[in-house]
């Protein structure tokens, strides 16, 4: 099997403007940035009528582990099929970020026969968003350091400026900084940081925004730090989120792509999962479901963070539900989940897999019980997968009335997930009809139950949790934003991914565990609070062999290294 990149390269593109043609997206509305990539007109994308009959389709998946699970090849690969099989879909992904491109992860546009092209640009670069988006951050930045500078008017305490500097890069050594040294002209010294730019609120900002206007007064609600009475000071009161917004007047413009099948596929935004809620844009999702039957995005993560904000936060805050969920899991994960180290995956286990099933039972679970989602289970077929494995999961499955499809889209394309797009047009479709009965959005809390008992209600119905406990101080800090109107926000949960608890190496489904709340946090342009439970990275590190060190460029201009 030839590599990731050597398939996109041998793909044949389609220009841009002949995708845009099939996604019924004219040329006036089109902003090509050179032969394969534009973005669409927010104005045009606006003035389109609604379609109340389009289907959302939600991918989700099992707890990640280094196993991998595929979801972003899934979520390509069905969108593919669902175009094969005679439904006008639209793909809607994350754009990557360069830092885990350069570290562990080398890429992040699918895989195999399942991706989004042309890869190269995708990975890095692609069309200059966050790099706007970090310049965005960055200049509210520098406006807080030049107002305490020019005298401080607003009386910021130093000491508790939240909003550090960004870039899109894993840089350990930034993580910890003293800006302002070298004398009066260059500040005041004081202690900084950076992290990388998907963790910044200015992403998670512009992936809830509808409009411009929308992100422009978001902007202004950014809360960067506190004056000397401890009260909140915010962007506005430094009037530079007008400047931010210009920044970002293109970027907010979804980004158009084509899968190796030469489908439309909108990319736009991509915030991380822990400290924000990790799913692309709100402006694209609505653009996909103006324009095609059906529109297939996934949400980062396993589905007890991912699929959890995904619904709780975004469908919540921008009117919208799915109408069939698929949830990813790999033989492979199931295995490493019942205890197998990562080197052994390839043999076949059946007492190992059966204890892993824990994992993917809880969050099927989760997404039929909880959230009443209706759902399948799509195995990501690997090479090393044996019948007498695959049948386990499909009779586990079948005790729970839920469907288990084999999805082979990695090594065939669309051809190898058709069985698994009819499956989600029988889901997302049985409600069609004279009732038009579809599913009735159903988030796990309503709005106005207090912010505590949110992530109570969070931990022990979805992470299976006894309770959860939090520091005097932390309480406090709950407590205040509840009382100061902030008590109607979502709830979005920092943790590992890699467990249901916050312990990494509890595997499988663990149960009667305590979620401790460390740190809180408030994004009020966002519109959530984050709840830190257990360690946060919001800016990674690069491992000892970074991809970076495979990644390169010959002669022909042609790179090499990406997967
Ligand atoms: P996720 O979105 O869950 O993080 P991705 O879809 O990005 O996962 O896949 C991670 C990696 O695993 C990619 O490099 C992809 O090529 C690889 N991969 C996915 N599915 C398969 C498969 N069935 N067989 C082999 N490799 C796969
Ligand atoms: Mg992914």
């Amino acid at each position: 099997m030839p590599t990731d990149i050597e398939i996109a390269q041998n793909a044949r593109l389609e220009r841009i403007g002949h995708i845009a043609a099939k996604a019924g997206i004219p040329d006036d509305a089109l902003e090509p940035y050179g032969h394969y990539k534009a973005k669409v007109s927010l104005d045009w994308l606006d003035g389109l009528p609604e379609k109340p009959d389009s289907r959302l389709v939600l991918v989700t998946a099992i707890s990640p582990t280094p196993a991998g699970e595929g979801k972003t090849t899934l979520t390509v690969g069905l969108g593919d099929a669902l175009n094969r099989i005679g439904r006008k879909t639209m793909i809607c992904l994350r754009e990557p970020s360069m830092g885990p491109v350069f570290g562990i992860k080398g890429g992040a546009a699918g895989g195999g026969h399942a991706q989004v092209v042309p890869m190269e640009d995708i990975n890095l670069h692609f069309t200059g968003d966050f790099a706007a988006i970090g310049q965005a951050h960055n200049l509210l930045a520098a406006a807080i350091d030049n107002h305490i500078h020019h005298g401080n008017e607003l009386d910021i305490d130093p000491t508790r400026i939240h909003w550090k500097r960004v870039m899109d890069m894993n840089d350990r050594a930034l993580r910890s900084t003293i800006v302002g040294l070298g004398g009066h002209v260059n500040g005041q010294p004081r202690e900084d940081g950076f992290d990388i730019v998907v963790a910044s609120e200015v992403m998670a900002i512009f992936c809830l925004a509808t409009s411009l206007m929308d992100l422009r007064e978001r902007l202004g609600e950014i809360v960067f730090g506190l004056d000397r009475q401890g009260q909140p000071l915010r962007a506005r009161q430094l009037q530079v989120h007008g400047a931010m917004a210009v920044l970002l007047r293109d970027a907010i413009k979804p980004n158009l792509v084509q899968t190796l099948e030469n489908n439309p596929a909108l990319l736009h935004g991509g915030p991380f999962a822990n400290i924000a809620h990790g799913c692309s844009s709100v402006i694209a999702t609505r653009a996909g479901l103006k324009l095609a039957d059906y529109v297939v995005t996934e949400a980062g993560f396993g589905a007890d963070l991912g699929a959890e904000k995904f619904l709780d936060i975004k469908c919540r805050k921008a009117g919208l539900w799915p109408d069939a969920c698929v949830i990813v899991a790999t033989v492979r994960a199931l295995k490493y989940n019942g205890g197998v180290p990562v080197k052994e995956l390839g043999t076949e286990n059946l007492a190992a897999l059966e204890k892993g099933m824990a994992n993917l039972e809880r969050h099927v679970d989760n997404i039929t019980g909880r959230f009443g989602l209706p759902a399948v289970v799509a195995i990501n077929r690997f090479d090393a997968d044996t019948e007498a494995e695959l049948d386990l999961i499909r009779r586990a499955m079948r005790a729970r009335g839920v469907d288990v499809v084999l999805a082979e889209h990695w090594a065939k394309g669309s051809a190898g997930a058709e069985t698994l797009a009819h499956e989600v047009v029988r889901l997302a479709e049985q409600g069609k009809g004279a009732s038009a009965a579809r599913t009735a959005p159903n988030p796990l809390y309503p709005d106005d139950m207090p912010l505590w008992d949110k992530l109570r209600t969070i931990a022990t119905r979805i992470y299976g949790a006894a309770d959860i406990s939090a520091p005097a101080k932390v309480r406090r800090q709950i407590e205040d934003w509840q009382a100061q109107g902030y008590g109607h926000y979502p709830v979005c949960v920092a943790k590992t991914a890699a467990s249901f608890s916050t312990d990494p190496t509890a595997l499988g489904a663990p149960s009667g565990h305590v979620v401790n709340v460390r740190e809180v946090r408030l994004s009020a342009g966002a519109g959530f609070i984050v709840m830190i439970c257990g360690d946060l990275m919001t800016m990674p590190g690069l491992p000892k062999v970074p991809s970076a060190q495979r990644i390169d460029i010959g002669p022909d201009g042609k790179v090499v290294g990406l997967f």
